[in-house]
């Protein structure tokens, strides 16, 4: 029954290239905000969100987003943390996550390789889940256009 529930759930999600995790189709709101939701690709549990917004798509630095935001909730505080990476390998943010990215209450919410905006995280069943930020919507963008077709 389980088994049945969780393979149904995994249904709707799209392996990640280069990475051990799945992603769900981007929810493009009426706003313009393109949202992705990364799993596990192990247990299927939420790991973090890769959000684009419309003030982040520059001209200049497509493709296809200049700036993503990555979204975690804190596992001791609940609180939400975002963060910014690139979302352009090879062009680090001067103002981006580097290295450890911690939440404010100081608990280490994974760790971010700022020049490809490479996201590694631990999810709850003690797998590293390893996304490049730009790879997620990608992904997660080129689902919504082959359902739409
Ligand atoms: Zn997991
Ligand atoms: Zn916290």
């Amino acid at each position: 029954m389980n088994v049945d529930r969780r393979r149904a759930a995994r249904r709707d999600t799209i392996p990640v290239p280069r990475s051990n995790a799945v992603v769900e189709p981007v929810a493009i709101e009426t706003t313009g905000v393109q949202r992705a939701v990364v799993r596990c690709g192990s247990c299927n549990h939420r790991v973090f969100d890769v959000v684009g917004l419309p003030s982040d798509i520059a001209p200049q630095a497509a493709p296809p987003f200049g700036m993503l935001h990555v979204v975690r909730r804190c596992r001791r505080c609940d609180r939400l943390q975002d963060g910014r990476v690139t979302g352009h390998s090879g062009y680090p943010l001067p103002e981006g996550l580097a290295g450890v990215w911690r939440c404010e209450c100081g608990r280490v919410l994974g760790d971010v390789g700022e020049v490809r905006g490479r996201v590694r995280v631990r999810c709850r069943c003690r797998l590293e889940v390893r996304a490049t930020a730009a790879d997620v919507i990608e992904t997660a963008n080129a689902a919504v256009i082959a359902d739409a077709s």
